[in-house]
């Protein structure tokens, strides 16, 4: 006999090493079983990483001593009912869990039983388990890990710095936290509050409109992001999709603050990716990332979650559905808020002020306030720094201020305000009804240009220029298949092929956009990745779009050319007709708006 059942704490160690990667797996693994336990409050506490300890307390239903002896074994659970896959609406469903944490661990737990109000202890070491025993315990159910992984030395091996593996627990509270705003999450890490997220709960009473779910994403992704924050919400074929995602100006340099949470769990997934890069496409560079949290609620039958035992993996009925939906979705609250700049353009503005202000004393004075001890170095900076802007502002032409008296306009209808004025050739500045806006003129009349480009294609059509002598490339197997199967669209965005022998295609025009020096090999090349990848054509459209992009900043307003008060109105009104027009095609913001109050701040008038 050589092949033999293992012993049952093998299994769940095998177990663990697939669903228990690291302390904040087993963090998640007991928030979740907490949050399925209907909880409120849940505390977690860490020590070394997780390494040493992992406590977590939790004020949900909590369980009898059958349940209890049943919970620590494998497979046992109480969330699928009816034996029903397709139909899982718990974070938990595979009864392993408990079990695995248990087999590498020194494991117990305390449970106040809701229902005979009677409490229960189990322990678990390295697999082996004690009877359950009476203990006092109030409302919910502690959980204590210590020691985790000392039964599986490998494993231990592998971890990371405490500093490391402890920013990955927070991380795994986050964003379970972000998906249910009314319960509270603390997380207390080498005997200090690390995080402290209060239940958030919807206030009729008090003059607040701010949605829960946007007031608890603050706590995570920052109070900008709230003020930053476009509302989205779509409801198609049972598959309602909201959330919030950040106005363009917005960004980053990477895409770590972009969630996806599916069925209120959150998940990875590169469909997010993909989709966030395609609704964006028009107004961010390719290496910036906007911040955004989606939320997707599918019919559970639409959907696997069975796919991984860490369980952040999930699959769709149908991707091209949600994809579409999400692409869609986006570019339509981008475009309804097209000119909506980011809020913290219009306070790095107000710092710069500030900072300048502040400075100035120092060289009226002659002195400086005691404390400030400035190296001779920094000191000779900041003096060449004022001399400077003092230059500027004794030689600075003087601004053109053409305030006609009898003012037809009302600015309290034009939300980008009436020109009072052009200032360096290059910025207008506008009077709106509850502050001043300053526009960048080129950066302005560029994105104009773009959109009206883009218009036109869309209109007429994309023309084509036929190649002088058509273009072979040879391609792997299927993919010639795949892009004939898509001939017609690419036909469309003026892109002509036929079949060559099996696998080869053959390009005979392409988008005259693109100008001869185009690289036909490369186009179709990347052209076939985004099919495999997305199965959507991005890159033919982007390409196009690019050309349009870069003549736009060409056949732009030059920055130094003066424009009259009717042309700089012309331009505010066109800026806010054109969708997207907060910024120019690099993301940067077309116009920086300043608050009457802001201004007051400018001046001390207001703290
Ligand atoms: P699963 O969550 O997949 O059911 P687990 O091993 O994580 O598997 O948990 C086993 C069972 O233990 C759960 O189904 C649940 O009934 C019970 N349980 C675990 N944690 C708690 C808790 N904090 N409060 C109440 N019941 C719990
Ligand atoms: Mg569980």
């Amino acid at each position: 006999m050589l092949i033999r059942q293992l012993p049952e704490t093998l299994i769940n160690q095998i177990a663990a090493g697939e669903g228990i990667e690291r302390p904040s797996a087993a963090v998640k693994e007991l928030v979740e079983n907490s949050i399925d336990a209907g909880a409120t409050k849940i505390q977690v506490t860490i020590q070394n990483g997780g390494k040493n300890a992992i406590i977590i307390e939790d004020n949900g239903m909590g369980m009898s001593a059958e349940d209890l002896e049943l919970a620590v074994e494998r497979h046992a659970t109480s969330k699928l009912q009816d034996n029903d896959l397709t139909n899982i609406a718990s974070l938990g469903f595979r009864g392993e869990a408990l079990p695995s944490i248990g087999a590498v661990s020194r494991m117990s737990i305390k449970t106040h039983d809701r229902q005979s109000g009677n409490a229960f202890e189990i322990k678990i070491e390295g697999g082996a388990k004690s009877k359950v025993t009476p203990t006092s315990h109030p409302q919910g159910t502690t959980i204590e890990v210590r020691d985790l992984f000392y039964a599986t030395p490998a494993r231990l091996k592998f971890l990371k710095t405490d500093r490391s593996e402890s920013m990955q627990v927070a991380d795994v509270i986050e964003r379970l936290a972000m998906a249910y705003p009314d319960i509270s999450f603390t997380l207390i890490d080498e005997g200090s509050k690390k995080l402290s997220l209060h239940a958030q709960v919807a206030n009729d009473l008090m003059d607040d409109e701010t949605s829960p779910r946007l007031k608890r994403l603050g706590e995570v992704m920052g109070k900008s992001f709230m003020e930053n924050a476009i509302e989205v919400s779509s409801l198609r074929d049972n598959v309602h999709l909201s959330g919030f995602i950040g106005v363009p100006t917005f960004n980053r340099g990477t895409a770590t603050h972009q969630f996806l949470f599916v069925n209120g769990r959150p998940v990875k997934d590169k469909l997010l990716v993909g989709a966030v890069r395609g609704a964006y496409a028009d107004f961010l560079a390719r290496d910036r990332h906007p911040y955004l949290a989606l939320f997707l609620d599918v019919p559970p039958e639409d959907l696997d979650v069975n796919v991984h035992p860490a369980k952040t993996e999930v699959r769709f009925r149908d991707p091209n559905a949600i994809l579409g939906m999400i692409v869609g979705t986006l570019k339509r609250a981008l475009e309804e808020n097209g000119h909506k700049a980011s809020t913290t353009v219009a306070q790095d503005t107000l710092a710069t002020f500030m900072h300048n202000q502040n400075r100035s004393p120092v060289s009226f004075s002659g002195g400086h306030s005691y404390g400030y001890r400035p190296s001779s170095n920094q000191l000779f900076q900041d003096v060449q720094q004022q001399q400077a802007v003092l230059n500027t502002a004794m030689s600075m032409p003087s601004a053109r201020f053409e305030t006609s008296v009898e003012d037809h306009h009302d600015e309290n209808n034009f939300p980008m305000g009436i020109a009072r004025a052009q200032v360096h050739e290059n910025y207008i500045v506008a009077q709106t009804s509850d502050g001043l806006v300053i526009v960048d003129q080129h950066a302005a009349h560029e994105r104009l240009v773009y959109e009206r480009m883009k218009k036109q294609l869309a209109e007429t059509g994309i023309k084509q220029q036929g190649l002088l002598v058509p273009e072979i490339v040879n391609l792997e197997s299927n993919q010639a298949a795949l892009l004939l199967e898509r001939k017609e669209e690419l036909e469309q965005m003026g892109l002509t092929i036929d079949a060559f022998g099996e696998d080869a295609i053959v390009v005979r025009a392409v988008p005259a956009l693109l100008g001869n020096k185009v690289n036909v090999q490369s186009l179709i090349i990347d052209l076939v990745d985004e099919l495999i990848t997305f199965e959507e054509i991005h890159s033919l459209k982007e390409k196009i779009e690019e050309v349009c992009s870069t003549m736009a900043c060409h056949g732009s307003v030059r920055s130094g050319r003066r424009l009259n008060q009717e042309e700089m109105n012309t331009l505010l009104r066109q800026m806010e007709e054109t969708p997207h027009s907060g910024q120019c095609n690099h993301g940067r913001p077309t116009y920086v708006k300043l608050h009457l109050s802001d201004i007051e701040k400018l001046f001390g008038r207001r703290e």
